[in-house]
Order: structure tokens, then C-alpha cells, then sequence
């Protein structure tokens, strides 16, 4: 059996769901499950919704759910002709269930309503891409994964209950491929004991799949994607950056980390816990070799580059002097867990310690406000985090041109710079 994640760049378009079904279609007589996230840039659309909703703009939410639900009924419309009758009557359900809500006012905290409207972007898209595959003659069983998928209550980072996910993927999902060869479910979310739909984090599809990977003891997992492969840097930033064919589980979780955008960053354990290879396959041109990540030794990687703009940088000193020991650094990481904030670069010296962070605003503040209980704090914001493993001097050197260095941390395989554009 083997697992296939879509992403959402990959059934954006009619033709692209059109070409996804070709893909299906080049591997006959496999069982493979099939993991798809939102179409195109849904999810951002959602948030949305979810942000004018728990504004209180009631007729905004419902005006930019209006434009979600045309696109995905425009999308069906050209994709189905015998299919779509039935398939309307699915994504009804759906609508009206966020319709509802988005009706009501809010009254408990953001991110339940954000997993309750955010969540309809998978759900959507899977029932259109598997009508369409019925229609074209691969029969294919769509399933609902919150019935699958039990998470806890932590809504926007959902973590799964293995053991009851496990149970419900042994009696519910193996049974069906005696008879079904495609079964096809959303990425990225989950559902509460309670019912209430969760979200397992941004780009948490990846992670779906190597969930299922991982309890259907498949052979692989492939994500398509709409690039050649896992590349040493991102193509939109460094043109010429290369492709790399091969790289062990190790090297992808430390890039995912240090914040890649190759993979979801929670998708390597499931997959190195059973020895699952991941494949990474372009969606475009399917006979493109692809990466390979395993268990393997990979020697000779190219210098690996990740570029994180956008961050903050919070200096904090001892009031009086005293040593930053223990106790105030245990403070200090509880805050990171009671914000849900996790810091990209922490530097701690005798009186003072320095954190780089995203810089999503309400949360550096609210981090900068507790922390000054304990420390002066400063806060320095635009700046980049620069992270190298594998790195040469001379691209460190050009890498680092005209900059002003902030920090700097080092390793044999691994340097970090936070800086700042002269
Ligand atoms: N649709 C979700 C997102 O855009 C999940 C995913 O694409 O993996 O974050
Ligand atoms: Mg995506």
C-alpha cells in the first residue's frame, strides 16, 4: 500500500484535479490512500472568515464565505457532469454547517472558531476531487478523517490520540481497500471526543499522511508537489538553488526545524519510527526522479540554506544583576508554552539572555509584558534569520554581505545568523 499526499498547489485548478487524476491512473492496481489539503489558497481565505467572524462582522464573514463556496461550485461545475448533482448535496452540508456558526456570536476563545471554519477548506476539496475521480472511472472512497483522526483540545495544533486513531484505522480504513483500490481523505485536520473539527497546524497535510503511513505500515509515502523535489534553498529566493536527490530523515527534520518549507516539520517521525521511505515527486512531470528521503547515510549535501524574514529579537536582562540561572529560565519557557510561541534561537549569557522569535505581534508583546516581571526587555523587530547547515565560508561570507550581524551561533554542521539589512 502506498500513501500520496496532494498539496493544495496541486488541485488548484480544474486541470490540475484533472491531472492529479492521470497521475491516479498511471498506477493501476495499487492501494494507495490518498491525503489532500485545501484547494490553492483556501485555508488563508478561511482565516479570514474566521478573523471578520470573531470581529464581530457577521455580514463581511459571510460575504467572504460567499466568494469560497462560488469558487468551489465553479471548480465542480467544469470538473463533473453526471457527479455533480450528488456532490452538491455533500458540499451543502458543508456550507451550511459553517453558515450557521458564522450566524452565531462568538463566545468562546478564537482558535475553536478558527478549527470549526478553517477545517470546511479539506473537506471541500476532497469531496470535489473524488467525485471527479468516480466520474472518470477510478472508483475512489472519500472519507471523513475527523471520524478517524482523534485529536486533543489544543485547537490550531491539535495533537493526535494515537491509540484511538490507530484503533479506528485498523477497523475502519483497512477493511475498505478488500474492496476499494483508492481511498481518499483530508489532510490537516482532526476531531475532539467531543466532536469539535481541530486543525493539526499549518501545512499539517503532510503530517496526515505520514499519520497514516505510519498505521497502515505502507511501503511509501509520496507528497506531489509543484517542484522538482527538495532543493538546497527555496527557488523564490535563490534562483539557482539545486536539487538534491537524495537526504536521510535526520537532515529533513533539522531543515524542516530550522524553517524549510520542504515538510511539515512533525512528518518525519511517523515515517522514520517504521523506516518509511518519503518520496517527494513532481506533480508536474511525474517521471522527474524526484527526492528520496530515508534511513540512508547521505554524504556530500551542498551547502543548505533557509531564510526566515519577519522575526523579533528580545534582548532581556537580570534587573540586578543577579545570574540568569535555573529558575529564571524555567519561568521563561513556561511563557513560551503558556504563549504558544516557540523561539527560533535562544543565547543566554551571566545577566542576560536573548531570544529570536517570529514576530506575530500580539504574541511578542504579551511575551515581552510577562518577561519584564523578571527582566529589563528590550525588543528589535525586521530582521532575517539566516540558518547554513553544511555551510563553506565564502557562502557564508555572501550570504551575510551588507548586513548588520544581530547573532550568531555556531556548530560544526550548523550556523545561525540573525541580521539586519543595512
Ligand atoms: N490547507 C492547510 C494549509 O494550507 C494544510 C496544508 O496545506 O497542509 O495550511
Ligand atoms: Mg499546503
Amino acid at each position: 500500500m502506498k500513501v500520496f499526499k496532494f498539496g493544495g498547489a496541486s488541485v488548484q485548478t480544474v486541470e490540475r484535479i484533472q491531472h492529479a487524476a492521470s497521475i491516479l491512473k498511471s498506477y493501476p492496481n495499487e492501494k494507495i490512500l490518498i491525503v489532500i489539503s485545501a484547494m490553492g489558497k483556501t485555508t488563508n481565505a478561511l482565516e479570514k472568515v474566521a478573523e471578520a467572524f470573531f470581529a464581530g462582522h457577521t455580514d463581511e464573514a459571510l460575504k467572504l464565505f460567499e466568494a469560497i463556496k462560488q469558487s468551489h461550485i465553479t471548480t465542480a461545475k467544469y470538473l463533473l457532469v453526471t457527479h455533480f448533482n450528488p456532490l452538491m448535496e455533500q458540499l451543502g452540508h458543508f456550507f451550511t454547517e459553517v453558515e450557521w456558526l458564522l450566524h452565531d456570536k462568538p463566545v468562546r476563545e478564537y482558535d475553536y472558531y478558527y478549527d470549526q471554519i478553517v477545517c470546511v477548506g479539506e473537506l471541500l476539496s476532497t469531496a470535489i476531487v473524488s467525485a471527479y475521480l468516480n466520474e472518470s472511472g477510478l472508483r475512489s472512497q472519500w472519507i471523513d478523517v475527523r471520524d478517524i483522526f482523534r485529536t486533543d483540545d489544543n485547537f490550531r495544533d491539535a495533537a493526535i490520540d494515537w491509540n484511538y486513531t490507530s484503533q479506528r484505522v485498523l477497523e475502519d480504513i483497512r477493511p475498505l481497500f478488500e474492496t476499494a483500490e483508492i481511498v481518499l481523505t483530508q489532510g490537516f485536520i482532526g476531531s475532539t471526543d467531543e466532536n469539535e473539527s481541530t486543525t493539526l497546524g499549518r501545512e499539517g497535510s503532510d503530517y496526515s499522511a505520514a499519520v497514516f503511513a505510519n498505521l497502515l505500515d505502507a511501503e511509501s509515502q509520496t507528497i506531489w508537489k509543484d517542484v522538482e523535489g527538495v532543493m538546497n534553498a527555496d527557488p523564490k529566493q535563490f534562483p539557482d538553488a539545486q536539487f538534491i536527490a537524495e537526504l536521510n530523515y535526520e537532515e529533513v527534520i533539522e531543515m524542516a526545524y530550522y524553517g524549510a518549507q520542504v515538510i511539515h516539520p512533525k512528518t518525519i517521525k511517523p515515517l522514520q519510527n517504521k523506516g518509511i521511505p518519503l518520496l517527494v515527486k513532481c506533480f508536474l512531470d511525474q517521471n522527474l526522479p524526484g527526492t528520496i528521503i530515508h534511513n540512508k547515510q547521505v554524504k556530500g549535501l551542498p551547502p543548505i540554506i533557509v531564510l526566515k524574514s519577519n522575526q523579533a529579537l528580545l534582548h532581556l536582562h537580570s534587573k540586578d544583576f543577579s545570574f540568569v540561572g535555573e529558575k529564571p529560565v524555567a519561568d521563561l519557557y513556561q511563557l513560551f508554552t503558556d504563549i504558544k510561541i516557540k523561539p527560533n534561537l535562544i543565547q543566554t549569557g551571566a545577566v542576560s539572555i536573548q531570544i529570536c522569535l517570529d514576530d506575530r505581534a500580539d504574541k511578542i508583546e504579551k511575551l515581552a509584558l510577562d518577561a519584564s516581571d523578571f527582566f529589563e526587555v528590550q525588543v528589535e523587530k525586521g530582521l532575517t534569520l539566516l540558518t547554513v547547515r553544511h555551510y563553506e565560508e565564502p557562502v557564508l561570507q555572501q550570504l551575510t554581505k551588507g548586513q548588520q550581524i544581530k547573532l550568531k551561533q555556531q556548530t560544526p554542521q550548523t550556523v545561525q545568523v540573525l541580521m539586519q539589512q543595512q
